[in-house]
Parts: C-alpha cells; structure tokens; sequence
C-alpha cells in the first residue's frame, strides 16, 4: 500500500481560506482539519486506481505572532491553541515559528498609517522543504508527498523528492497558485499526479459546526451564563463569551497602557539573548486588582509580569488567587526599565503533575 505523507503551507492555506469561502459561497467557511488529510489522500488513490492508501504523518508548517500588542491576546491565544488542536487531536506535525511584531498590532489597518513596520515570517518554507526532503531520503518513510501549497518557491524541492524516486501530489488552490504547478504538461516536472484542487472538494473538507449551549465560565459573566455556541473547547480549556472576551480586551488595552512595558527591547528579541519570551520562571503573586480581572507576579529575578485572567491555566481560577500565593508561568513578554513584563500560561506551583 502507496504511504502518503503530507506536507502544508500552513501560512498560505491560513491567509486563503476566505478565498475558498468566496469560492463556496460562504464568508464562514472552514477546513476541518480532521478530515484534510484523507480526502487528500483518496483523491491520490483515486488518481493510482487503487482503493486504499495510508496517510503515515501529516506535517503543517505555520507561524505565530511574538512580541505584539497585547490588545491582540486573544487571536494570537487562539492560533496557538488552533496548532494545539492539530497536534492533540489529529496528530500533525506541527512546526511554529515566531514572528517578531515588535509590539505591535497584528493587522496593518489596526496600525499607524505611517508606520512601515512590515512583519517578516521566518523559517517556514525552509523548514517545510527540509522536511520534505529529509524524509524522502530516509527509505521507506513515505512514496507520495502531498504537498499543499502554492508558492512557486517550493518549486526546487518538489523536483528534488521527485529525483529521489518519491512521488508528488500537489494541492492547491485555483487563485493562488504558481502556473507552474497547474501547467497540465507539467514542464517544470514538479509532479506525478493532475492537480488536486482544494476548490473542488469544499463540501468534503468543510467543518461543519453544531451549535451548542456553553457555560460562560468569566468571574465576571453578567447574566445568564448559558449562551448558544460552535466553539468546540478542548480539554482543560475555559469558554468565555464574545461580550466577555470584548471586556477581557479593553481590560487587557487599559492595563497596558498604565502598567505593562510597551517598549520594545528590539535588539533583545532579536538577537533572543536577553529576552527570555517563552522561558517558564517562578515567582509569587505580588498584587492582584480583583475588579479589574488582572494582577502582578514578582518573579525570582525580581521583575513584575502582568497576567490578566484568561492567562491562567485550568487549575488555577481567578477568584482562588492570593497574594503571596507561588506560580509558574511562561514570560510572554519582556519588562522593561520601568514598567512589568506580561505573563502566560500562569499555573500553581506544582501543578505540573495534575496534566
Ligand atoms: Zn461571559
């Protein structure tokens, strides 16, 4: 039996997908993830004549925002928790790379209009060449490699698997592909198979979402906390609702303006020496501003890292919280001379054990 390995453009597919939704007839349309890889892998063995084909990994490529305006929390929280979906529940591969957003806001309309800041995406590409052919020459890890792309940039490294003997598929999307990769005679030799067209198979890679009541689970959720939902919470993750996440982000904007470091130390995170973003330090909490759901952890080096309460881990609830009390948490941004740095990911000492 055929072993399919597939490789995504996760950035090209993410920035698309409200093409495929224009081209479906939907503005909400969206990939269910789950079922990606096999319906790209029976079209394959469709095209072989065979019934059957065994997907053997699923890698995806993507990055994420580092260092931004914490105004952006939440969809930069929920792309993290997109990638950790696609791991817990689907096992993909998954590979991130930070982009660096110098503290700023993610979208350009959101920013300075005279601002040239132009976000540079790192790594991604490279990485999902490398993958792609390391594995081709490691023998018998995969005769297929779907590639779901678009960028002409792939170009060199779907000749080279081809070279060593591997076959590829490639997926893609009509609007947004290199002709070189849709060219039927295929004179670039980029491919064994006709095009696979995402286009073509919406209906069967479509999510379709079941509405469903959630418990709004902020201390602060006014009213009845039951509200009609498609969000899907995963294991140990909170639901808040969207009047709640909208307060939880004007808290969060106020908060920063006051207290949290917005300089950004540009050197520091880029030469990623001195910052210690990502890094899981100790501290204890120093304050904490109950009506205005956030707080203060003094760390063991003796800096302030601000933490709001969506930065808690299941375990760790906000109204539980004393001052004094000992954490861990993940810096996720820098303090800087005179202001705190933020936190994530905040959990009890010794919570560790409990996942
Ligand atoms: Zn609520």
């Amino acid at each position: 039996m055929a072993r399919i390995m597939l490789f995504i453009d996760g950035t090209w597919l993410y920035s698309n997908i409200p093409r495929l939704g224009e081209a479906y007839g939907s503005r909400d349309f969206h990939v269910d993830f789950g079922k990606l890889p096999s319906v790209l892998a029976e079209q394959v063995a469709k095209q072989l004549g065979v019934t059957e084909v065994e997907v053997v990994r699923t890698h995806m490529f993507g990055s994420y925002a580092s260092n931004y305006d914490l105004m952006d929390d939440d969809s930069v929280q929920r792309r993290l928790d997109f990638f950790s979906m696609l791991k817990e529940e689907y096992h993909y591969e998954v590979e991130i790379f930070p982009i660096n957003f110098r503290g700023r806001r993610l979208r350009k309309e959101d920013r300075d209009p005279n601002d040239p800041f132009e976000p540079k995406e790192k790594c991604v590409d490279i990485s999902l060449a490398t993958s792609m052919l390391y594995f081709a020459a490691i023998p018998f890890a995969y005769d297929i490699a779907i590639a779901v792309v678009g960028d002409r940039d792939f170009k060199p490294v779907l000749q080279h698997v081809r070279r060593l003997g591997k076959r590829v598929a490639i997926a893609s999307i009509k609007s947004s592909c290199a002709p070189e990769f849709a060219d039927p005679r295929d004179e670039a030799k980029v491919k064994d198979f006709d095009m696979i067209w995402l286009d073509d198979l919406l209906h069967n890679i479509e999510l379709k979402y079941e509405r469903h009541q959630l418990e709004c689970q902020s201390p602060g959720h006014r009213g009845d906390r039951r509200v009609w939902t498609t969000f899907h919470p995963r294991k140990g993750q909170r639901f808040y609702c969207d009047l709640c996440r909208a307060e939880f982000a004007r808290q969060k904007q106020d908060a920063q303006q006051e207290l949290v470091s917005s300089e950004v130390q540009a050197i520091a995170a880029d030469i990623d020496q001195r910052s210690r973003v990502g890094q899981v330090l100790t501290g204890k909490i120093k304050k904490k501003v109950a009506d205005r759901g956030f707080g203060f952890i003094q760390a063991v080096d003796g800096k302030d890292y601000f933490f709001h309460l969506t930065d808690l881990q299941t375990g760790l609830e906000f109204q539980d919280i004393t001052e004094g009390l000992d954490v861990d948490f993940e810096v996720k941004k820098d303090p800087s001379q005179d202001k705190a740095g933020a936190a994530q990911n905040v959990r009890g000492r010794g919570a560790y054990s409990e996942s």
